[in-house]
């Protein structure tokens, strides 16, 4: 497969994962199919970040609404995150299969969601909270590469032999 496949993809632990401890757990899946990282900080966004981060980019507002676009921004507010970048083959669809889909109830058990978390629209939406699932994964190549832009500066980036991959690309 040429290096064209290589791919980076932003992901985030939100403040649910971080709050709930299980960072490192969470991690390792990433590790141990071979992802390399490249980039990495702890940091405490403000609204604006998030804004960008959110609709700018990723459109939710106009997506799903002002209501779902603000309990999101406040579940994101709720504490600090930790920001990476993981570089690998495909990496973008790879992140997001591991992660599961956005609702954790149906998400398959395996996945970050599935296996972490049971939250349904139907709950949130009747409690008027936030879908509370871990993790925020780039969409598609695209999106990644303005998420990865807009979190972390070209120096904050780093190239390095990872010795297994010889195996993995
Ligand atoms: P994903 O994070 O899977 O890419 P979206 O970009 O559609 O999904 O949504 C961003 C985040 O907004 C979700 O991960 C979730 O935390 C929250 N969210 C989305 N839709 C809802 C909803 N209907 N109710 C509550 N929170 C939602």
């Amino acid at each position: 497969m040429s290096k064209k496949n290589v791919e980076k993809t932003l992901v985030l632990f939100k403040p649910d994962s971080m709050q709930r401890g299980l960072v490192g757990e969470i991690l390792t899946r990433f590790e141990r199919v071979g992802l390399r990282i490249v980039g990495t900080k702890m940091l405490a966004p403000d609204r604006d970040h998030y804004y960008k981060h959110y609709e700018d980019i990723g459109k939710l507002k106009t997506r799903a609404g002002d209501q779902i676009f603000g309990i999101t921004l406040d579940m994101m507010s709720a504490g600090p995150v930790i920001a990476m970048v993981f570089e690998g083959v495909e990496a973008v669809s790879l992140v997001r299969k591991l992660v599961g889909t956005t609702e954790p109830k149906s998400s398959a058990p395996g996945t970050i969601r599935g296996d972490y978390s049971h939250m349904s629209y139907g709950y949130a939406d009747a409690e008027g909270k936030g879908i509370p699932n871990l993790i925020h994964a780039s969409g598609d190549p695209e999106e990644a590469e303005q998420e990865i832009a807009h979190w972390f500066s070209d120096e904050e980036l780093f190239d390095y032999e990872a010795l297994h991959e010889k195996f993995t690309r």
